[in-house]
């Protein structure tokens, strides 16, 4: 046999996943501004209006939910948190937000809080992995909803070629929910991985 040969991934998510199955993607098409569900195509460039509305927390970081503690803390340690499976399920093996533990924006956050940043980066991609159905775990930062600074990471699956790159959060979004109990293995396992190097894991259960 030749080291090149492949074989489908064999794991539980991968056994659970609709493989073959053309996916619904049009709840996904609604939801993105200026996409047009019946061709896949771009409507016309629209208007763009300034001021922006303000971004959640922007105005009264007093009224910005996502620095209160909460059960879907997964990790976290004197600077940073994890958080995980506040939106129910993901259909990847593993979705986590990424934010410092103060309301702070990427361009006013202490430069000592972001030191510590892509070691943390460093730890999710190896965390994620502990799961067995991960490839590879991408990190994003986009920053349109909340004012806070936060990135996501997103873990592509195994084997999973079509997922490469910046198309994977939309896949993400038209793959079904996968079993509470498979996300509640993950998040273990992705919480206890971090925990190992130091933090503490659901802090908030
Ligand atoms: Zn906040």
């Amino acid at each position: 046999m030749s080291d090149h040969e492949q074989h489908p991934a064999d794991t539980g998510w991968h056994r659970w996943a609709p493989i073959g199955e053309t996916l619904d993607s049009s709840g996904v098409l609604e939801g993105l501004s200026g996409m047009s569900v019946a061709a896949f195509g771009l409507q016309p460039l629209a208007p763009m209006l300034v001021p922006e509305k303000p971004r959640g927390g922007e105005l009264d970081p007093s009224e910005c939910g996502h620095c209160r503690p909460s059960e879907h803390t997964i990790w976290q340690d004197d600077e940073w948190r994890v958080s995980a499976g506040f939106a129910g399920p993901s259909g990847l093996p593993f979705i986590g937000a990424i934010a410092p533990r103060s309301h702070v924006r990427l361009e006013d956050a202490p430069i000592e809080v972001l030191a510590g940043l892509v070691p943390l980066l460093q730890r999710i991609s190896e965390a994620g992995k502990a799961i067995p159905a991960v490839a590879r775990v991408h990190f994003s930062r986009w920053n349109d909803g909340s004012a806070r600074l936060h990135l996501w990471a997103y873990a592509r699956p195994a084997g999973m070629m079509q997922g490469r790159g910046a198309i994977l959060p939309f896949w993400e979004q038209c793959l079904p929910a996968m079993p509470d109990d498979m996300m509640r293995e993950n998040l273990e396992t992705v919480a206890c991985a971090l925990a190992a190097g130091g933090g503490e894991a659901f802090p908030n259960r």
